[in-house]
């Protein structure tokens, strides 16, 4: 159960390079879509240098429209998990159907459950079932409470290791921030639930000139780490170009976030 009254203790979600809920800070990085074997590659040295133990990148793309790229596939889960082999890294990707449950599952050490999908219940029922940990970001009209009951459909199949990802929500205003970063779901969803908390300042912010500065109210809000996307070439990337770092940012974006996590 999601509720922190059944369950006073945090959660601590222990994968093979990563632990992720504790006093330590975890660092998820990648780019948006997994582009090719040799991009992928370049990007998860890029990742670990700056201290990420998770290597992201979507294979399945839940894309606005259906005429942008719609992620390799299999193909670019096998890259994926490859590159994370060779750096020593864990694997984060997204899976966007219940059907793809099982395929996905043979690549990714954590599931990552999209916006779009957060009320998609088969899917979670279909995650549920897994002993595979799930990241679950809030949808972008979803209140708190929807997270958690989410999250609760996750956890009603018996998989316990969830965590929350803050993305940015809809508001009124989305003319210089793509989403708006709801900084005070951090300390509301430590209060209310168990699970690790981590902000997707790139999501959030849209722009990679913003990124850092959310990714730095994140971990000073107590976030127990953050997921960012990264691109060597952004101006070519497949999707989500205009907000990924370059790997200098990045490499700067990881220290600050180091520095402000040595605070709280
Ligand atoms: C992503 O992580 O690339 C993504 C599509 O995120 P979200 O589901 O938060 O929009
Ligand atoms: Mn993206």
């Amino acid at each position: 159960q999601a509720s922190r009254l059944f369950h006073p203790e945090n959660t601590v979600i222990k994968t093979a390079h990563s632990l992720i809920g504790a006093a330590n800070m975890t660092i998820m990085a990648g780019p948006c879509s997994v582009e090719s074997q040799e991009h992928i590659f370049k990007m998860a040295q890029v990742a670990k240098q700056g201290g990420a133990t998770v290597l992201r990148g979507g294979a399945f793309k839940p894309r606005t429209s259906p005429y942008s790229f719609q992620g390799l596939g299999e193909a670019g889960l096998k890259y994926l998990r490859a590159a994370a082999d060779e750096n020593e890294m864990d694997v984060i990707t997204e899976v966007m159907d219940d059907e793809h449950v099982p395929l996905v599952a043979k690549y990714t050490d954590i599931f990552q459950i999209g916006a779009r999908n957060m009320q998609n219940f088969s899917l979670l029922k279909a995650v549920g079932q897994t002993k595979i940990p799930v990241a679950l970001k809030r949808g972008m009209s979803a209140t708190i409470d929807d997270l958690l009951n989410a999250a609760e459909y996750i956890a009603a199949g018996g998989n316990q290791q969830i965590m929350l990802i803050e993305r940015g929500i809809r508001t009124f205003d989305n003319k210089y921030t793509r989403n708006t970063f709801d900084i005070g779901a951090v300390p509301v969803l430590q209060q209310l639930t168990h699970y690790p908390v981590i902000v997707d300042p790139s999501h959030a912010a849209g722009y990679w000139d913003l990124v850092t500065p959310l990714a730095v109210a994140g971990i000073a809000a107590g976030a127990s780490g953050v997921i960012v996307e990264i691109h060597d070439d952004p101006a070519h990337a497949f999707s989500d170009g205009p907000q990924a770092l370059k790997p200098a940012a990045y490499q700067v974006m990881a220290q600050h976030c180091q520095q402000v996590q040595q605070l709280v």
